[in-house]
């Protein structure tokens, strides 16, 4: 009896020793099995999980043919929950069934259900093939042996809960729109994702292990860096979060403005594990907060001005001690009209820009004579620009397009102008345009300042000015380009600058035939 403990503890220690070493279920329940079967000195045994659909299905088995587990049905149901409610003659009956269908001589059966917190998850069997009974040692070794099988399956269905909610955190970390690091807790660099390698133009492998200094060096940074400042990191209480923004610049140049919220992570003790840093690009927000500011001290200059010079003249003209010559009078009235002229333009191409940008611009296309149009608008700025020689140049055969005149007038209108302000020492100005294959293009060119390369990737975006002593002087907001673009492309066109500091500007567009 005693060497039988003895061995029963030895088989017992191994399983035990294999449940810490391996999780892996299959390779434990074999173990159990045998060891099973071993101890009680049997000669064949099977362990049967319950499946979520209810039905048991054989995970392990020891000394049966592999061939016939359908054959065990008759021993795989209505297994009680308590092994004290299972009558020994039922069980006997199933087992002479099965060993007549399977054709082994299976004599002696013991059974064992498997359960884990009052629930039933599976079956423990041994089975002799010959004569001798199984004693109440025998049932009583069983027990252990079904117990440890149930642990060893909640250990291993716990494990692979485990594993299947890390690897859905990880896709989730690494799909996420978001740039996120976890640093541990001396501020090294665990895992950056695909969004914050993009951002910080860091190999993930390589940002591992590396100070997150190095990977997340905030330019003009505001807020508190824990990456700066924040190791060894005893400034944390238990449930701060720490905000930091600027801007994140990558090796190859490439800037982008985040705003980084960390939160620490602690463990039971409260010991500092992990910080998870979330990454959001606030690139885009930033710009229009800009476009915001800039667009509100363009306009309300831009509006003062002639509301300044409206108001001003006609206050003068209504006073009633003074006696205007009717010259005078005539100067400031065409003065006044003009600044209302330019108010009602500005007017115009703010909510033009606007339903641009709401996309809702409409064209309403006809057929449009691009020469005649042309002539008619230079005919108009001929008067203001007398320093100026403003020539047309169209070929006698060019066809007439699909357009919306007004909108391809406002084109020509604005750059024209633009030709005529920004070339103040007067010269030629030039517009024209050929036909092509399946489209025509036109250009409209001056003499004047040009325009640095470096400024020319800017020109077409709303409220985009360059900067120089003569925009300064000069009227306008930054639309007037932007307005062109939208209406060129709006007809599937596309329009561009050829133009060098000093050297004049042609401003290029094509129109589909
Ligand atoms: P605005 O003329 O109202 O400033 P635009 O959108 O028409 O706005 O032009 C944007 C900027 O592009 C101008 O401020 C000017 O600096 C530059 N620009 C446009 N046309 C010319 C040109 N023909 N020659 C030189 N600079 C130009």
């Amino acid at each position: 009896m005693e060497e039988y403990l003895l061995r029963q503890r030895d088989y017992l220690l191994s399983i035990s020793r294999a449940m810490t070493a391996r999780l892996d279920l299959p390779s434990l329940l074999q173990l159990i099995i045998e060891s099973t079967v071993e101890m009680l000195r049997g000669e064949a045994g099977l362990i049967a999980l319950q499946a979520r659909d209810g039905e048991f299905h054989i995970r392990a088995s020891y000394g049966l043919p592999a061939r016939t587990p359908q054959l065990f049905a008759p021993l795989l149901t209505n297994i009680p929950l308590q092994h004290a409610r299972w009558p020994v003659p039922d069980l006997y009956r199933r087992l002479r069934s099965v060993a007549a269908s399977a054709g082994i001589h299976l004599r002696q059966v013991v059974g064992r259900p498997l359960t884990l917190d009052d629930k039933l998850i599976g079956v423990i069997y041994v089975f002799r093939t010959r004569d001798s009974a199984f004693s109440a040692d025998d049932r009583l070794v069983l027990s252990s042996f079904a117990d440890q099988a149930a642990i060893a399956v909640r250990n291993a269905s716990l494990y692979q809960q485990l594993a299947e909610e890390k690897l859905r955190m990880d896709a989730i970390i690494e799909n996420s729109a978001d740039g996120v690091l976890i640093l541990d807790a001396r501020c090294r660099i665990q895992t950056i994702n695909r969004a914050l390698a993009e951002i910080t133009g860091w190999v993930p492998e390589q940002a591992r292990g590396q100070p997150c200094r190095r990977v997340i060096a905030l330019q003009n940074a505001q807020g508190m860096n824990v990456c700066e400042t924040g190791c060894p990191l005893q400034t944390f209480s238990s449930d701060d979060k720490l905000q930091v923004e600027g801007d994140i610049v990558r090796r190859d140049g490439h800037r982008t403005s985040v705003s980084i919220t960390y939160s620490p992570l602690y463990d039971d003790q409260g010991t500092l594990v992990n910080i998870i840093g979330s990454v959001h690009d606030v690139t885009r927000y930033r710009e229009a907060e800009e476009m915001k500011s800039m667009f509100i001290s363009v306009i309300s200059h831009e509006l003062k001005t002639p509301v300044a010079l409206i108001k001003g003249y006609a206050s003068t003209l209504r006073r009633e001690d003074a006696h205007w010559d009717p010259a005078t009078v005539l100067e400031s009235l065409a003065i006044i009209e003009e600044e209302s002229d330019r108010l009602h333009r500005l007017i115009d191409n703010l909510l033009e820009a606007s339903r641009i940008q709401a996309g809702t611009l409409k064209l309403k296309l006809d057929d449009v004579s691009i020469p005649k149009l042309a002539a008619k608008t230079v005919e108009r700025f001929r008067v203001q620009a007398t320093q100026h020689d403003l020539q047309l140049d169209f070929p006698p055969d060019f066809p007439p397009i699909l357009a919306d005149e007004e909108r391809l007038q406002e084109v020509f209108s604005n750059l024209i102008s633009n030709a005529i302000k920004y070339s103040p020492d007067g010269g030629t100005i030039r517009v024209g345009g050929r036909a092509l294959h399946d489209y025509v293009e036109l250009f409209v060119s001056d003499k004047g300042l040009g325009i640095p390369l470096d400024k020319q990737p800017s020109l077409f975006e709303p409220f985009y000015r360059v900067d120089s002593s003569l925009g300064r002087r000069t009227q306008g907001v930054g639309l007037g380009l932007f307005l062109c673009k939208a209406i060129v492309e709006g007809h599937g066109g596309q329009i561009w600058v050829e133009s060098a500091s000093g050297q004049g500007s042609t401003f290029h567009f094509t129109l589909p035939l």
